[in-house]
């Protein structure tokens, strides 16, 4: 079969080329590819930010349906639509496996990056990772619950904005919009920020519904947290972009006593004012991942209809496709991008 696969470190060193249909374990499942999403981190993987086992097919935001699973298997059906929580090993001994925190787990290994993903038709996957789609959860839905999830744990577990609250959410790409929508169900008021380049994705914003979605270099962003919370500034500010500029401007327009949620990852150090973070008493986030419960959470309010990530997906192509999946996701030209391996 054909895989997207990073056959070695090193900025590149991606392509489609052929890897051997994965073989079912015990304790395992095999599923049929349906969808896959791009995330930001297959970008970082693409230019070796992030760390992976070449060669290894990427892909970790995945809808599918159960094809096989293993005898030992009990509990999942031939035909059942899934999605995958994407940690395939973790080594349950460890502190943080102890206490539930699988994604703090030093010898994890997720799908995607340390084994193969689901950039391909086919995939091998721990059968407890697996989470049934509700019916109305359609299969490029539900290839999002993955990037949702890591949203509905940063944005209800850590930034845990209250009705009446102020939220900035600083990057309208994928992760900024879903952290968006789901600080909306919240009854929060909600400001998106971007950039000029990011205007498909401000009006994709304007779209889900959030209050103010602002290119900060056409509209001050200051005067505007300013009139919202008659100069005090926000309660929340969540930080999407994974860009130096956009953290400072989430300290510089949070409020004293405010909670930053730092969601982006930057690829290399930024320069940020811990000084700022010590006089106005801010408190940081940094939420890594998902845990199961997040993934129960978003399939509940998926299956529920309080979260519609539909509007979001700006890009559905074939695995064929897939370099252009990657530029137009890098481009910021699209919102979410969506392969359709299977
Ligand atoms: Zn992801
Ligand atoms: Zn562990």
């Amino acid at each position: 079969m054909k895989g997207v696969v990073k056959f070695a470190r090193g900025d590149g060193n991606v392509e489609l080329r052929d890897v051997a249909e994965p073989e079912l374990l015990p304790g395992h499942a095999l599923i049929k590819v349906a969808a896959c999403g791009i995330c930001g981190t297959d970008l970082h993987i693409l230019h070796d930010e992030y760390p992976t086992n070449p060669p290894v097919v990427l892909g970790h935001e995945m809808a599918g349906t159960v094809a096989a699973v293993a005898p030992d298997v009990e509990g999942v059906s031939l035909g059942e639509r899934v999605t995958a929580l994407t940690y395939s090993d973790t080594c349950g001994q460890c502190r943080y496996c102890q206490s539930g925190r699988l994604n703090l787990c030093p010898r994890r290994r997720s799908f995607g990056s340390g084994v193969n993903g689901a950039m391909a038709p086919w995939l091998v996957v721990p059968a407890r990772n697996l989470y049934r789609l509700p019916a109305n959860v359609d299969d490029l839905t539900g290839a999002l619950t993955e990037p949702l999830a890591c949203c509905v744990r940063g944005v209800l577990d850590y930034a845990a904005p209250r009705p009446g609250d102020v939220v900035i959410v600083s990057g309208p790409g994928p992760i900024g919009l879903f952290s968006a929508m789901v600080a909306k169900i919240t009854g929060a008021t909600v400001v998106v920020l971007g950039l000029s380049a990011d205007e498909r994705r401000l009006a994709i914003a304007r779209k889900i519904g959030v209050d103010h979605a602002v290119n900060v270099q056409q509209t001050d962003a200051a005067a505007l947290v300013r009139d919202l919370t008659g100069g005090l500034g926000a309660d929340i500010v969540i930080e999407c972009a994974g860009a130096g500029r956009s953290a400072q401007t989430c300290l510089d327009l949070a409020a004293r006593g405010a909670t930053y949620v730092q969601m982006g990852l930057f690829g290399a150090p930024v320069h940020f004012d811990l000084t700022q973070v010590a006089l106005r008493e801010i408190r940081i986030a940094g939420p890594f991942g998902t845990l199961p419960s997040s993934w129960s959470r978003t399939l509940r309010l998926l299956g529920e209809g309080r979260l519609d990530p539909r509007l979001v997906i700006s890009d559905v192509i074939s695995l064929e496709g897939w370099y252009e999946g990657f530029r137009k996701a890098e481009a910021k030209d699209a919102g979410k991008v969506v392969l359709t391996p299977g």
